[in-house]
């Protein structure tokens, strides 16, 4: 017969046992004990069943929070995503409406049936050239001056109706006039060429909007003009190119192209100098007098008449 007291004792052993955290001494007693007992190798039995269900439970409850914990990561890392993409996407709709209302407000501006329009140019050899543009009632005239040390030099007026095909030619120095008819000078006085303005010339095309809205990055400023501008600046490969808008007429005040005239040396390719290159724009409106787009009397000057026209372009 089994001793009762050895089997209570064992069984009392038998979860540590199965758990494989009993000493070596004790390990040796219930080992044996159980060779020659039955019932507790049931017990035993039992044990190990219970201690494996539970187990394979606690697995199943720790991959359960394993995934919870993977799904909150990817659900904080989208999240993530799409806030970063609604911060660039809430930029970009910000400058794309600033981008917007400016060529409008351009728009607006040169609708005006009386403007006056001066561009300055800084040139080398200490020049620099003026045009001067006057429109006033769908009559347009235009002057290039040159400035340097020695004075001012009327290069050139021009005298065109809107969308006519017809311009003069004025060349002040030699008392010539020519007259150009054809369809170039139709092009020249085509509405939307007379009154063209860098920058908002894409007023009209939406998917150019947007890549103007890519391309440039927007700053503003005050500085030297009193009136605040912005600058808008597209850097490519080789250079800078800057053109600050009043923010008030939406019209372009300058345009800078840094590094955009390389000087070099006679005769070789090695750099003597680098500069800017600058243009300057000034907009009157309601100035222009009848005076300023009326063509003067050509009886004084050498009057040539020319046809000219794309297709005797082409031939040429
Ligand atoms: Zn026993």
């Amino acid at each position: 017969m089994k001793n009762k007291k050895e089997c209570e004792i064992v069984q009392d052993l038998l979860v540590n046992y199965a758990d494989g955290i009993l000493n070596q001494e004790s390990k040796k007693l219930v080992e044996k004990h159980l060779s020659e007992c039955e019932e507790c190798r049931e017990k035993l039995k039992f044990i190990q069943e219970d201690i494996k269900e539970k187990n394979s439970k606690e697995q199943i409850e720790l991959d359960y929070l394993k995934k919870i914990r993977l799904k909150t990561k990817i659900k904080s890392i989208l999240l993530a995503l799409v806030i970063i993409f609604l911060i660039f996407f809430i930029l970009f709709l910000n400058k794309f409406i600033k981008i917007n209302s400016l060529m409008n407000r351009a728009e607006k501006s040169l609708q005006s049936s009386n403007f006056y329009k001066e561009t300055t140019e800084i040139l080398f050899d200490n020049q620099t050239k003026i045009k001067k543009e006057y429109f006033k009632d769908n009559k347009y005239k235009f002057v290039t001056e040159i400035y340097s040390d020695d004075g001012v030099e009327t290069n050139l007026i021009e005298y065109a109706d809107i969308d006519s095909d017809e311009r003069i030619y004025i060349y002040e120095k030699d008392k010539k006039a020519v007259i150009e008819k054809g369809d170039i000078s139709e092009i020249k006085n085509d509405i939307n060429n007379i009154k063209y303005v860098p920058f908002i010339t894409d007023r009209d095309n939406l998917f150019a909007k947007v890549g103007t809205t890519f391309v440039y990055s927007i700053n503003t400023d005050t500085f030297d003009y009193g009136k605040e501008y912005y600058i808008f600046k597209n850097k490519t490969e080789n250079n800078i190119w800057e053109i600050w808008i009043d923010k008030e007429t939406g019209l372009p005040i300058k345009e800078i192209n840094r590094g955009g005239n390389k000087i070099f040396f006679t005769g070789t390719n090695v750099i003597k100098e680098v500069r800017d290159n600058i243009q300057e724009y000034k907009y009157e409106f309601n100035k222009v007098t009848d005076e300023d787009v009326h063509v003067p009397d050509l009886s004084n000057y050498t009057v040539e008449n020319k046809i000219m026209n794309m297709k005797d372009m082409v031939k040429k």
